[in-house]
């Protein structure tokens, strides 16, 4: 007799699948089960936080209208005006669509990653046994901010690299406070330090 998912020879005669097949098979059983949420993480989405990560378009639009309106033509001041208005409010909308539907929420075993967008959406799961490491990344406006980018790496990953195995959730707000949040859920803290 051989295994029915992987074609192993078995040891016995009486068995359908092979130990390996039977321990991936319980392994995943067990995460299936493990659907108590322990915390949730969220993208954030606060105006301030925006305005201040699109500072240089916010200025160059700013500059743009003001420079309509120097050159004296009050339709093109006002059209340029409309049009700043109108990406800003594109900009705003967007981040808050995706901030909207963009969450990792922390298992018992495992943490899950959903994120949508008009364009596509992205689900992953990472078992905690399949965790490597997890780094907050901060630009200088995120820090001033207390937000910040945490990243999922599982084995196999490279740090810095692409996600392979993990996954990133961005701009997360207090992320200092939400990253020790989630090391004590993950029991990773000791490991930590
Ligand atoms: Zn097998």
């Amino acid at each position: 007799m051989r295994c029915k998912i992987c074609g192993a020879k078995l040891a016995k005669e009486n068995a359908d699948i092979c130990l390996n097949c039977y321990k991936a098979y319980q392994e995943e059983e067990d995460l299936k089960k493990d659907i108590e949420e322990k915390l949730i993480v969220k993208r954030r989405y606060k105006i301030s936080y925006v305005l201040l990560k699109y500072f240089e378009l916010i200025f160059i639009l700013t500059l743009a209208t003001l420079g309509c309106i120097v050159s004296g033509s009050i339709v093109s001041a006002i059209l340029c005006a409309i049009i700043a208005v109108i990406v800003m409010l594109i900009i705003l909308a967007l981040n808050k669509m995706i901030a909207r539907n963009t969450k990792v929420i922390l298992y018992t075993k495992k943490a899950t990653y959903t994120s949508k967008n008009i364009f596509f959406s992205t689900n992953k799961t990472v078992k905690y046994s399949d965790l490597k490491d997890i780094t907050v990344f901060q630009t200088y406006r995120q820090k001033r901010a207390g937000f910040g980018d945490i990243c999922f790496y599982a084995k196999g990953s490279i740090p810095g690299a692409t996600l392979l195995n993990g996954f990133q959730i961005k701009d997360v707000e207090n992320v200092n406070s939400v990253m020790q949040q989630i090391l004590e859920v993950i029991g990773l803290e000791e490991n930590k330090k």
